[in-house]
This record gives structure tokens, sequence and C-alpha cells, in this order.
């Protein structure tokens, strides 16, 4: 009998490696497609649930793989309807993703990993270190999990890699996991509505230029300088923003698609006249927006958010010299599930309603 650790996670494998499993028990290709969708679209939580395979099968399945499931902790709500859930991994280390709805759309941000290494110096995230990588099926199961406390299954419209660690330090885990987001038979989300955001990890960066799967790309810019960007980012100091603008400009994007540009702006460090200005330079001729997200405060980031009046000054800048620009405010600041400020703990005293979940 092999033990529950040893047995294959389904929601480990991407479609082609299901597809090689399938084969092993000497089954037809189609199989496959079938457990992707109780997988992702019927959200099983066991195989015996899987009706349309043979009994038999089902129990040959069972013996060597299983079907993981999350359960969240705790659920906590702000009053601009953002959500905030604290998911307990098996080995007892806690992440959080974050429900955001907007007037037309119910965005889901979920996390990559376990802490963050990178450590920009405004992010929370980043504070605590890293712990470790998320595996695909605990980047998926912050959906199906999330998934299940709504009334319209469907309702989820937009998938943003922004909560909890660096996407492109988990390269492996979470292309997969953007590829069964996107595949038909499993989540089916057009690549147009799946985002990654990345402090901009330069081979990662190159790699992805090679790659098959779509999704939106956004790059945490934050600074128009070096020497500016690596006080807030140290990796900038090993990955300069000259290069990874490099990469974008020859970035191989989809007809009509733009590569996102976040930009935090901090009181006195990036936010000034001149900033705006060199921004449209170092953007020119990459096909781009801006968003534009003032500093979420919190205890212990050694900065404050600019005033409204800079905050608009910069923006217009921006719109008149012909780019996109929209200012984000974070939802969810009241209740820390806004940018930044995920660190996997349930500290906030401030917040509308706590759910205990069992
Ligand atoms: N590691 C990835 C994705 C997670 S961070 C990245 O850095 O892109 C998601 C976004 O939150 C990034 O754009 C980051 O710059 C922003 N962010 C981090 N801390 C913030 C803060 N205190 N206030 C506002 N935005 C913040
Ligand atoms: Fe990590 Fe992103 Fe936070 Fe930087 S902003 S520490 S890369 S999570």
């Amino acid at each position: 009998m092999i033990s529950a650790s040893e047995k294959i996670d389904l929601k480990n494998l991407n479609p082609s490696e299901l597809e090689g499993f399938i084969a092993s028990f000497g089954k037809e290709q189609y199989r496959s497609a079938q457990i992707l969708r109780w997988l992702y679209q019927k959200g099983a939580h066991s195989i015996d649930e899987m009706t349309n395979l043979s009994k038999r099968f089902r129990q040959e399945l069972s013996h060597v793989s299983l079907i993981s499931t999350l359960h969240p902790l705790h659920m906590e709500q702000a009053r601009d309807g953002t959500k905030k859930f604290l998911f307990q991994l098996a080995d007892d280390n806690r992440i959080e993703s974050v429900l955001i709805p907007d007037k037309t759309r119910l965005t889901l941000c979920l996390s990559t990993q376990v802490g963050c290494a990178l450590g920009c110096r405004f992010c929370l995230t980043g504070k605590n270190g890293w712990k470790r990588d998320l595996t695909v099926s605990e980047i998926l199961n912050q959906i199906l999990s999330i998934r299940e406390t709504l009334v319209d299954k469907a309702s989820i419209t937009n998938v943003v890699l922004m909560g909890m660690g660096e996407p492109l330090a988990n390269y492996q885990n979470t292309l997969k996991a953007i590829q069964l987001m996107t595949y038909p038979e499993a989540f089916k989300f057009s690549s147009r509505k799946v985002t990654l955001s990345t402090a901009g990890l330069l081979p990662e960066l190159e790699r992805l230029t090679t790659e098959k799967i779509r999704f939106r790309l956004a790059i945490s810019l934050n600074a128009t300088e070096e020497e500016i960007r690596s006080q807030l980012m140290p990796i900038n100091r090993c990955y300069p923003l000259k290069k990874i603008l490099e990469v974008c400009r020859n970035f191989p994007l989809p007809p009509r698609t733009r590569i996102t540009f976040e930009y935090v702006m901090v009181d006195g460090i990036n936010d000034s006249p001149q900033d705006a200005k060199r921004l449209l330079k170092i953007l020119r001729g990459i096909p781009s927006k801006v968003n534009l997200i003032p500093l979420n405060e919190a205890h212990g980031i050694p900065f404050k958010r600019p005033s409204e009046e800079k905050i608009k000054r910069f923006q217009e800048i921006l719109m008149e010299g012909g780019l996109t620009a929209i200012v984000r405010t974070s939802k969810g600041a009241e209740i820390s599930a806004a940018c930044g400020q995920l660190q996997g703990t349930f500290s906030s005293a401030k917040f509308d309603r706590i759910e205990e979940i069992n």
C-alpha cells in the first residue's frame, strides 16, 4: 500500500503529464479530458466522484494518486467588499488570497510562494523572507476553494498572480498552473484574464519569451532610475531596469496586447514630475500601460504615500504624453489585503466580518 505522501496529486500534473499518467493504465486519451473536467470544472474532491470512469479504473487510480484540497481557515471582509482568505497548508505554512469585486469584474489574487526572497523595501510579504514555493495544486486549490464559497460558481472573471511571492521565482509550477487556468478542459479562463506580475527576474523573463503559454504580463517597475530602483528593490542590483526594459521591448506580445507596468508611488522617492517624464521616455517603443499604485502604508515600512495632488499630477503627465495610466487605489487596505500587505498572518483588527471556516 502506498502512503498518501507518496501518491501523485492529480492537480500537480499538466494536461500532457496527465495524459501520460492515464496512458500508463492503458486508458484512452479522452479519459484525461474527463478527469480534467472533474478536477477543475466540477471541483471533485475525490476520485470516487468521477462516475464516468469505471469503478475498477477509479480504484486503480486511487491506489497511486489522490486529489488534494485546501480549506480556508478564516475569511475577512472589508467594507468595500474585498475578501481575504487565509489558508493553512499541509505543512502548517500559511498563505493568503484576496477576492476583489469591482463594477464589472471579480478578480482573484493568488499567492505563488510562502513569503518572498526579494525583500522589496515597501512590501510586507518581502519583510518575512521566503519559506518555500507553492506546488501547482496549492496555487490552483486557492481558486477552487474560494470558488466553492461563491453563490455563482462562474463569477470569478480575472486571476492575478500578485499575492504572496514572486511568480517567476517559482517558474515551473507557476507556468503549469497558468496552463491549467487557461486550458479549455480545465478552468478555461481567457489568457487575457490571467495576469502574472513580476519584479523582473531577467533569466526567467527571457525564458518566458520562448513559452507557448499565453497570459498578461505585468512588470513591477516602481522607479525610473537605477539607483532609486535599487534602493526600493534590491533585486535591481542583479537585474537592472535597463536590461528589463530591453527584454520588454523585444517581448513577443500577441497582437493588440500591452505590458502593464506597475508603479508603486512612494512619497518623495519616485513621485516627482521629472519621474513621470522619465517614465514616458523609458517606456517609449514598448506597447505599455501603467498602473499607478499609491503606496499602502504599513507598520514597519519606512515610506509614505504621496498626496492626492501629486498622484494626479503624475498621472496627467503620463496621459498628456500619450500613455494609458490608471490609478489603482488598492482595495481591502483596512483588512491588510491590499498590494504588498499579505503576510500569511491574520493580524488585522479592523474588519467588518470575520468567519471561522471549518
Ligand atoms: N512579486 C510580484 C507579485 C506580488 S507583489 C511583484 O513584485 O510584482 C504585487 C504588487 O504589489 C507589485 O506590483 C508590488 O510592487 C506591489 N506592492 C508591494 N508592496 C506594496 C505596497 N506596500 N503598496 C502598494 N503596492 C505594493
Ligand atoms: Fe516579493 Fe513582489 Fe513583495 Fe517584492 S513586491 S518583496 S517581489 S512580493
